[in-house]
């Protein structure tokens, strides 16, 4: 018998290849390649739970007699509105990805997740490595001693990446000399000792690619994102945060709204921040500020470390309360 919500055209649940609940946007992305840099990936291998998970968990706490409060939207926002976070562990998604060295040495830094990564002590690596475009070579950033500044003159790039290249070239090639191996097995050189692949592989440069998979749940991914999609982030991680939002936003699509209005657009403002506003409110009517006037409000509501201070400017303008 079909329930109440199906049409006559629909398989009935015994009907269909699977009985657990899917995600509509999440089936149209397994499998489906995503390519990042100039020979990574990420792709969606697996994915258990959607947005009606998140809800299904959150009813448990909520028990039956609150069902009809909400819409399934309305009590995700709810739930992430007030960091009623454990209903979105309730999804999990599984990804194959292929990055460099350096960026999976960022990446690993979250610990919320489950790490399968490629042997290179069982495997022979492959002569693959990140040469980056020349639009993401830039100098060194003087303000933030952790990122980049100008893009490099077309020609000064092209001897980067010349250097880059030459150096992953040659460590290859050595690499290939150390383990003596044909890549069937064999030694390439008979009468040479062939280097075991778990030491041959230390010469390698960072810009080698490597690949995992990689496991985690809706919540600690949100948090990923949050770090890793931000302008702070290095270019090349931020690359494969963007692939795999690309991927949340069709999985579960509530909560990624949600994510989207309560975290990444939300300001948040420390208690000096707000004194501050609460100050420049105070004297609105009193013509336009000039950037020095705030300084002094900043420095009467205690921010004086120049950096917070810049930082609160980021925001004023953001606001339209301080002039660009
Ligand atoms: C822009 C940027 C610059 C960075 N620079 C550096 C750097 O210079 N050097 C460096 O070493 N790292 C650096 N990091 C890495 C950073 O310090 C974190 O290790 C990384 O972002 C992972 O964050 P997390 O611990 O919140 O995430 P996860 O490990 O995914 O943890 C998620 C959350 O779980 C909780 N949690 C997890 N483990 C524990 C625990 N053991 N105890 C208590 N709570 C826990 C915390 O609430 C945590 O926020 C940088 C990160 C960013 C985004």
């Amino acid at each position: 018998m079909p329930n109440q919500s199906q049409t006559e055209d629909e398989p009935t649940l015994d009907e269909r290849p699977t009985k657990r609940p899917i995600s509509p946007g999440g089936e149209q992305w397994l499998g489906r390649r995503i390519p990042v840099l100039d020979h990574g990936f990420v792709y969606l291998v697996d994915y258990m739970g959607s947005d009606e998970a998140i809800e299904q968990a959150a009813r448990v706490s909520y028990g039956s007699g609150t069902r009809s409060v909400s819409a399934t939207r309305g009590l995700i926002r709810y739930l992430w509105r007030h960091r009623h976070t454990t209903p979105f562990e309730m999804v999990e998604l599984k990804f194959h990805a292929k990055m460099p060295i350096f960026v999976a040495r960022q990446w690993v830094r979250h610990r919320t997740a489950n790490i399968n990564e490629y042997s290179g002590r069982y495997s022979i690596l492959d002569k693959e490595f990140y040469i980056p475009e020349p639009e993401a070579l830039a100098t060194q950033s003087t303000g933030n001693k952790q990122g980049r500044q100008d893009v490099l003159s077309r020609d000064e790039a092209q001897i980067v990446r010349r250097m880059l290249l030459e150096d992953a070239e040659r460590s290859y090639a050595h690499y290939e000399q150390l383990i003596n191996d044909d890549g069937t097995g064999n030694p390439l050189e008979p009468d040479r000792s062939s280097l075991a692949r778990e030491l041959a592989r230390m010469n390698l440069s960072l810009n080698f690619y490597t690949q995992w998979y990689w496991k985690i749940d809706l919540h600690n991914l949100f948090h990923f994102l949050a770090l890793r999609q931000d302008a702070h982030a290095q270019y090349e991680i931020r690359e494969y945060a963007n692939a795999m939002a690309r991927i949340i936003g069709d999985v579960t699509p509530l909560a990624w709204e949600a994510f989207q209005d309560y975290e990444v657009g939300a300001l948040s403002l420390s208690r000096q921040e707000r004194d501050v506003v609460a100050a420049l409110w105070n004297r609105r009517g009193e013509g336009a500020l000039a950037a020095q006037d705030v300084i002094d409000v900043a420095v009467a509501c205690g921010l004086t470390s120049k950096r917070e201070q810049d930082e609160l400017f980021a925001k004023l303008r953001g606001l339209g309360i301080m002039p660009g």
